[in-house]
């Protein structure tokens, strides 16, 4: 078998630029680089550029352009929802969402705590679903937003946004959604589940890295996390990243075209991989329930073994794959996300998550079956955790 040149199944971590997305943004970095807010022709060209984005990501997402809200990153979008609803609600301090939130969301809700906020984390189960009741019950009078991830990053978990949109509603609470991960994914539609804002980021949708979005309902109020210049309508201070909006305009399109894709062919794949480790390599078994899950996503505990281990000579025969989110590979920490679903930390440290994506092949697929069950034998035969 021939070794592809790169095997990637990180795409949870981070995708590939796609080439129609790279045609798109380039004009903006050669030669329309003009300030989108100046008054000039030269600029005013480039800010109907960033309008005409602006509609493209609102259309991917049912909402109206002017909900739209760019920002640098998922990051800054989670964070700057739940800032907002503290800012304009001061007499509602507490915060709730879950513990297997990214830690976009957990580190500034740890923040917050530190500076006397209360937050609730709510549990989940070892399959990783969320109890509804029990996040209805512990919504309180002083709630002022209830912030939950629609699919988690490690373990491609759905959680039910419309069911949690229609508490919140019910209860006269603001919704915040982590969506990052399911563009291209997941058929997005605010109108229908209802949220108060919602989190995407552009780098998981083959546009660059730096550039993410906040959906904010029209009526709700908002108060700027950053402050400047009175780009975005005054929602957030700092001149546009214009070729990063422009390329997250084109991605939103392509996303909408390749949904079909994704739902048949990656999960396809995606399933072809989950059921060749499973049935393959003894003491395996994958993370969290089969469904509801993302179509791209596999998250697979090997026994006796270290994740590190494995990532090292994946790497090694050039297959991509990661341990927990990209943001704390690396660090010895089982996954805070395979901790909350009641996995020991043994188990946890020898997991392994593949997420899929448009540039994946069968022959990837076979070249991963190929090479993994010899991996694993090896690192078992050699395991100071046996
Ligand atoms: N939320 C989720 C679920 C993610 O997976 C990520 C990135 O991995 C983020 C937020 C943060 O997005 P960004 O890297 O754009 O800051």
């Amino acid at each position: 078998m021939i070794q592809p040149a790169i095997c990637y199944f990180d795409n949870n971590a981070t995708t590939r630029v796609a080439p129609e997305v790279v045609d798109a943004m380039l004009p903006f970095l050669r030669e329309q680089w003009g300030n989108p807010s100046s008054t000039y022709v030269f600029g005013r060209q480039v800010g109907e550029q960033v309008d005409l984005a602006r509609a493209r990501v609102a259309a991917l997402i049912n909402a109206e352009p002017r909900e739209i809200l760019f920002t640098s990153c998922g990051t800054e979008s989670n964070n700057s929802a739940i800032h907002s609803a503290l800012a304009t609600q001061p007499e509602k301090r507490h915060v709730l969402t879950t513990a297997v939130e990214h830690s976009a969301t957990l580190k500034f809700c740890d923040l917050l705590q530190k500076r006397g906020y209360p937050v609730t984390l709510l549990p989940v189960a070892p399959d990783g679903a969320l109890d509804l009741p029990l996040l209805e019950a512990s919504i309180r009078p002083d709630t002022a937003i209830v912030s939950v991830m629609w699919a988690n990053n490690e373990t491609g978990i759905l959680f039910p946004v419309g069911a949690i949109a229609a508490i919140c509603r019910r209860k006269g609470v603001l919704f915040h959604s982590d969506a990052v991960q399911t563009p291209g994914k997941l058929k997005i539609d605010v109108r229908e589940l209802d949220v108060d804002c919602l989190s995407l980021s552009a780098h998981k949708l083959h546009a660059p890295k730096g550039i993410g979005l906040l959906y904010v309902k029209r009526r709700v109020k908002y108060q700027p996390y950053i402050v400047g210049g009175g780009q975005e309508r005054g929602r957030r201070g700092g001149t546009e990243n214009v070729a990063g909006i422009v390329a997250f305009g084109r991605a939103a399109e392509l996303a909408v075209s390749g949904l079909p894709d994704e739902n048949t062919r990656i999960r396809a794949l995606r399933d072809r991989l989950e059921e060749g480790i499973l049935g393959r390599i003894p003491g395996t078994s994958r993370n969290g329930a089969k469904e509801p899950r993302l179509p791209n996503t596999s998250n697979v505990a090997f026994d006796g073994v270290e994740a590190e281990g494995i990532l090292m000579l994946l790497d090694q025969a050039g297959i991509c794959a990661s341990s927990g989110s990209a943001c704390t590979t690396g660090s010895l920490d089982p996954s805070h996300v395979l901790t909350a679903m009641a996995c020991s930390a043994t188990w946890a440290r020898g997991s392994i998550r593949f997420s899929l994506g448009l540039y994946n092949t069968d022959a990837e697929v076979d070249y991963v079956l190929q090479h993994l069950p010899g991996i694993i034998a090896k690192l078992r035969a050699s395991s100071p955790m046996e």
